[in-house]
């Protein structure tokens, strides 16, 4: 099986995707799992999202928690292995953008058009 592609050019960073969010995983053992950005690397490109993405930590025992045992935490996840869900027709989707009348830019979904942020 061919291993990621690789881009010949050298793409300028632009997050798409925003804090808040709902994404779904395209990718990988999670794939198809739906969460709210929790937080986002810029410079690594990766975002944590809640609830997916689970890395499980064996935890030593301690003195406060003498059992031990297994903990669960979100681990970052790259931006690429996403697709953003519009809000209004709850698909995955790819973004688009598109300029107001005072200027400003907003994020549209690509399917139905409509505004992706909330404002
Ligand atoms: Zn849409």
């Amino acid at each position: 099986m061919a291993k990621a592609k690789q881009t010949s050019k050298k793409l300028v960073i632009r997050l798409e995707i925003r804090k808040g969010d709902v994404v779904e995983v395209i990718t990988g053992n999670d794939k198809g799992k739906r969460g709210k950005v929790l937080k986002i690397f810029p410079e690594m490109r990766k975002l944590i999202i809640e609830r997916v993405h689970f890395m499980k930590k064996h935890v030593r025992p301690t003195r406060q928690d003498p059992k031990g045992g297994i903990q669960e935490r979100e681990t970052p996840i790259h931006i690429s292995n996403v697709m953003l869900v519009c809000p209004n027709c709850n698909s995955k989707t790819r973004i688009g953008h598109h300029k107001l009348e005072d200027g400003s830019r907003v994020r549209i979904c690509r399917l139905c058009k409509e505004m992706v942020d909330n404002r």
